[in-house]
């Protein structure tokens, strides 16, 4: 039989290392970064890649062609409501597919996230954005919500006796997220309204599917006008950096969704929130993020900060070129991927 002999002094020793472990917040617990060293990683990262001539903006929408694509701007929110604006903040775009996530909050906070699991599903299919090929291989199933078929099937499952009252309801929600009262670029709208057979087509299928209730053309209708909600970069930094704070705005300090609703949005950001880059992009940040062919690019490290940037050339997997670099760049410096963490 072995005794333990601990010493006083060993004993002492084991209680202050206990002691010392209790006192000391977990490793994984995320801080926020402190407001001088964002502003500096900001600034730097909007220097850098200022000039950076890369990438051709959308012109499927053929309005998104006309877009200046020199803007570029940047912003940063920490769960404390520290910030940092460098370049073009102001101009608005269209948030395009960044409405996805958005949209998919309202129904998880209506419906929960067992109707989006079980009808439409949060795997990546494998195929682009607006794959019709990919709602036919898996019958409308196994598309992740943030990529057309399960977005325009996420819009219809949202809640409503009318097509207004579902508009205010999503309108509403992306307002709450940015902490302002939000309004769709009818230019944006119209123009995409006016060339969006595909997805016309692809509510069709869904719906013959039965992946969603309703009406198909409305729902469609309704997605090309979330695509449409004319946003700015200091907006997409509050909306990200709500994500970023369990989905309560850092702001305006309102709970927009419950906290537990959040792992699962980010979950489908991680998995299909850059097209057909997202894993690169995951290897490289480790960052859930979504893109929008208008420009925009959020990311959020969860408990330290939300980023969104405006730079209009997209690269070959229609993603923001500038945006991608300053949001790696920003992240590597304060730390923000959530996958690294200190050995004990
Ligand atoms: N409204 C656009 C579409 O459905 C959004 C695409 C995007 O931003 O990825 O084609």
């Amino acid at each position: 039989m072995t005794t333990y002999n601990a010493s006083r002094r060993d004993l002492a020793k084991v209680i202050a290392f206990m002691g010392a472990a209790a006192a000391t917040p977990a490793l994984a617990q995320p801080r926020a970064a402190a407001p001088g060293n964002i502003d500096a990683a900001v600034k730097a990262a909007h220097a850098q890649y200022k000039s950076l001539n890369e990438g051709k903006n959308a012109d499927y929408i053929p309005a998104l062609a006309q877009v200046p694509s020199h803007y570029f701007g940047i912003g940063l929110v920490t769960p404390t409501g520290a910030s940092s604006f460098v370049g073009d903040i102001e101009p608005k775009f269209s948030i395009q597919s960044i409405s996805k996530v958005f949209t998919l909050a309202l129904v998880f906070q209506e419906s929960g996230q067992d109707l989006v699991e079980n009808s439409i599903g949060v795997d990546a299919t494998g195929q682009v954005f607006n794959s019709i090929v990919a709602v036919e291989q898996f019958r409308g199933k196994e598309m992740n919500p943030l990529v057309n078929p399960g977005a325009i099937a996420t819009t219809g499952m949202v809640k409503g006796s009318s097509a207004d009252e579902v508009w205010r309801k999503i309108l509403g929600i992306h307002s709450d997220f940015a902490g302002r009262q939000l309004d769709v670029d009818e230019v944006v709208y119209k123009s995409e309204a006016d060339t969006n057979q595909r997805n016309r087509a692809i509510g069709q299928l869904m719906s013959a599917y039965e992946r969603f209730p309703g009406d198909p053309a409305q729902a469609t209708d309704l997605y090309t006008r979330q695509c449409a909600i004319a946003v700015n970069a200091k907006d997409l930094s509050i909306m990200a950096g709500t994500l970023a704070n369990g989905g309560r705005n850092p702001v305006t300090r309102k709970q927009v969704i419950d906290p537990r609703h959040v792992p699962g949005l980010l979950a489908v950001m991680a998995t299909a929130g850059l097209y057909d880059d997202s894993g690169k992009w995951l290897f490289r940040t480790g960052l859930p993020a979504k893109s929008g062919v208008g420009g925009g690019l959020i990311a959020v490290s969860p408990g330290k900060f939300g980023l969104g940037t405006f730079a209009p050339p997209l690269d070959a997997a229609g993603n923001s070129v500038r945006g991608q670099r300053a949001i790696a760049s920003i992240s590597n410096t304060l730390g923000g991927n959530p996958y690294s963490v200190q050995p004990v």
